[in-house]
C-alpha cells in the first residue's frame, strides 16, 4: 500500500524530536513521570527541549513575549495563575486577553491547538468580571459538549480562582443539581441540555449574566448536532452578556454561523496547516485485515501503559466489547462513554485523571478538551468518520483525539489502525488535509514500532508546534 503513501512516510523518514540543539533539562512537572516502572528505560533518550525554552519562543504556539503581569489581570486571578506556576502566558492567552478583558466588552472567537492553554484564557476573563460581592448571583456560563469536559472546567475554575474570596462554581450536568432547588454560584460549567432545562425551571437565574463562554464552539455550534441547543440557552440570557468561542477547529461552514451567534466578535485564527502540535509524532497502523486489529491492539498493551493511553472507537458497544476481552485476556483497561450513568462516568474519568487506571477505551465523547497530562498515546481503533452514514473522513475529529496527548509541549504519539483501501485512503485524506507525514507502522516488525514509540515518549519534552514559517 505504501506506493499510494505520498504523505505517508517510513519510520526513519520522519524521525521526530531529533538533533534539535540546545537542548535543556526537561522540567518536573509530571511529564517526567513518564516511563517510571516501565522496565522499557535502557535507551538513552537525551532529546529534550524545555518548556522554558519553548515559551521563549513568540512565533511558538506556547511562547510570547508578555508575562502574565503585563496583561493587567486583577491581583487575585493573577496569584491563582502563579499557584498554577505557568511562567509565561501562551500565544493565545497572550493575544486573546487584553481582547477579552477590554471595556465595553467584546465578543471573540478564538482558535489555538490542542494543549496551548484556552481554558486559562476563558477562565481567567471569567474571573476577572465576576462580582465577588455577589457569590451566589450566577454572573458566567461555561458550556462544554460532555459531562466530563464541564467538571474539568469547573475544576480549572476553582483552582484559578482560589484566591477570590467567597467564589462558588456550580456544574450543571445531569443529576448535579436536585430538582426544586436554585444554582447558588457566581460561575456555573454545564452541558448544553441541562443548563437548558434549568433556566425554563427558573433553577438557574440568567437575569444577571455577563459572560458566555462556549468551549469546543464548532463542535457546539454544529447545526446538525448542540447548535439548536446552545441557540436556545442563549436566546434566554440578557443580550449584552460577552460571548466568547473557543476551539482548536473552526471548518469554514461554521464560521459564519459563529460570526452571527457571536457578533462583532474580535477574532484569532489559525491556518489549517497551523493546526497539528509538534510534540505528537503521529503514526499508522498497517493492519492486514479487520479481524487483526484486536490482536495487534492487544501487542500494543505493554507500550500503552509507559504513560496512559487512550483508545477511540466508534461506538460504546465496541468499547464495552474490547474492553471485556481484553480483560478477559488479563489487561487492566477501562471503558467510558455516554451509555453509563453519571456518577460512574464521574468516577472512571476521576481514576484515569489520578493515574489509577492507565489505559482508557472510549467514543467520542472524551474526543474533545480532556486534558490529562500523563496521556502519552492515543489509538485510533478506527479512522474517525462523520456525515449521514458516516462515510467521509472527519479532520476535526482526528485532531481533537490525538489532541488529548502532546499537552503544553509535551510529547505524544498516536496510532491510527488502518486496515483497507478504503480506511487507509480515509487516512490519507485527512493527512493531505493538514499537510501531516505520517509513520507507518507494520504489525510483524514489533521491535521498530517499539523503538519508534519508545523514543518519542520517553523524552519528555518536544518542540510542539514550531512553524518556521511564521519567524
Ligand atoms: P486547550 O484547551 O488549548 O486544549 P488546556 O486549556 O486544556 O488546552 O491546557 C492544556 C494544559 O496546559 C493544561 O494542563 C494547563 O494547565 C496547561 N497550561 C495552560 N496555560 C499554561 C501556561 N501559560 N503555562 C504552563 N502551562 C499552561
Ligand atoms: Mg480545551
Amino acid at each position: 500500500m505504501s506506493d499510494l503513501a505520498s504523505r505517508i512516510t517510513a519510520p526513519e523518514a520522519a524521525a521526530p524530536n531529533q538533533d534539535m540543539g540546545d537542548v535543556e533539562t526537561a522540567q518536573t512537572d509530571g511529564a517526567g513521570m513518564i516511563g517510571n516502572g516501565s522496565g522499557l528505560q535502557e535507551v538513552n533518550y537525551d532529546v529534550e527541549v524545555s518548556l522554558n525554552e519553548l515559551q521563549r519562543d513568540s512565533t511558538n504556539p506556547l511562547g510570547s513575549a508578555h508575562t502574565f503581569e503585563e496583561l493587567g489581570l486583577p491581583g487575585e486571578v493573577l496569584q491563582g495563575l502563579m499557584a498554577m506556576q505557568f511562567q509565561k502566558p501562551s500565544k493565545v492567552q497572550e493575544k486573546a486577553l487584553p481582547l477579552m478583558l477590554a471595556n465595553p466588552p467584546q465578543n471573540m472567537i478564538a482558535q489555538s491547538q490542542s494543549g496551548t492553554g484556552k481554558t486559562a484564557a476563558f477562565v481567567t476573563t471569567t474571573l476577572s468580571r465576576v462580582d465577588f460581592s455577589q457569590p451566589t448571583q450566577p454572573q458566567a456560563l461555561i458550556l462544554a459538549p460532555s459531562r466530563e469536559l464541564a467538571r474539568q472546567i469547573q475544576g480549572v475554575v476553582q483552582t484559578i480562582g482560589q484566591f477570590c474570596a467567597s467564589l462558588v462554581v456550580a456544574a450543571a450536568v445531569p443529576g448535579a443539581v436536585a430538582r426544586d432547588t436554585r444554582i447558588e454560584a457566581s460561575v456555573v460549567c454545564g452541558t448544553p441540555g441541562t443548563v437548558m432545562d434549568l433556566i425554563r425551571r427558573r433553577q438557574f437565574d440568567v437575569s444577571q449574566l455577563k459572560v458566555l463562554v462556549i468551549d469546543e464552539a464548532d463542535n457546539m455550534l454544529d447545526q446538525q448536532g448542540l447548535g439548536d441547543q446552545c441557540a436556545r440557552v442563549k436566546q434566554m440570557l440578557p443580550p449584552t452578556v460577552q460571548i466568547l468561542l473557543f476551539s482548536a477547529t473552526f471548518p469554514d461552514g461554521v464560521v459564519k454561523y459563529a460570526e452571527k451567534f457571536a457578533p462583532n466578535a474580535n477574532q484569532i485564527k489559525l491556518k489549517v496547516q497551523e493546526l497539528t502540535v509538534r510534540g505528537i509524532s503521529q503514526m499508522f497502523m498497517d493492519c492486514p485485515d479487520e479481524s487483526q486489529k484486536y490482536a495487534i491492539l492487544c501487542q500494543l498493551y505493554g507500550l500503552m501503559q509507559i504513560g496512559s493511553s487512550i483508545i477511540f472507537v466508534k461506538t460504546r458497544e465496541s468499547a464495552n466489547e474490547i474492553m471485556k476481552r481484553m480483560v478477559a485476556d488479563g489487561h487492566k483497561v477501562t471503558a467510558l462513554h455516554g451509555a453509563f450513568e453519571g456518577g460512574e462516568r464521574d468516577a472512571l474519568i476521576d481514576e484515569f485523571r489520578s493515574g489509577r487506571t492507565k489505559v482508557l477505551i472510549t467514543t467520542n465523547v472524551l474526543a474533545r478538551g480532556i486534558d490529562v497530562s500523563s496521556v502519552s498515546m492515543v489509538i485510533n481503533y478506527d479512522v474517525p468518520m462523520k456525515g449521514p452514514g458516516e462515510r467521509e473522513p472527519d479532520p476535526e475529529t482526528y485532531l481533537h483525539r490525538i489532541g488529548r496527548t502532546g499537552r503544553f509541549g509535551r510529547v505524544g504519539v498516536s496510532i491510527t489502525f488502518i486496515y483497507d483501501k478504503k480506511s487507509f485512503d480515509f487516512l490519507q485524506q485527512i493527512a493531505e488535509k493538514y499537510q501531516i507525514d505520517l509513520i507507518r507502522l507494520v504489525p510483524d516488525d514489533w521491535d521498530t514500532t517499539e523503538k519508534e514509540v519508545q523514543r518519542v515518549i520517553k523524552s519528555s519534552r518536544a518542540q510542539s508546534g514550531f512553524n518556521p514559517s511564521a519567524k
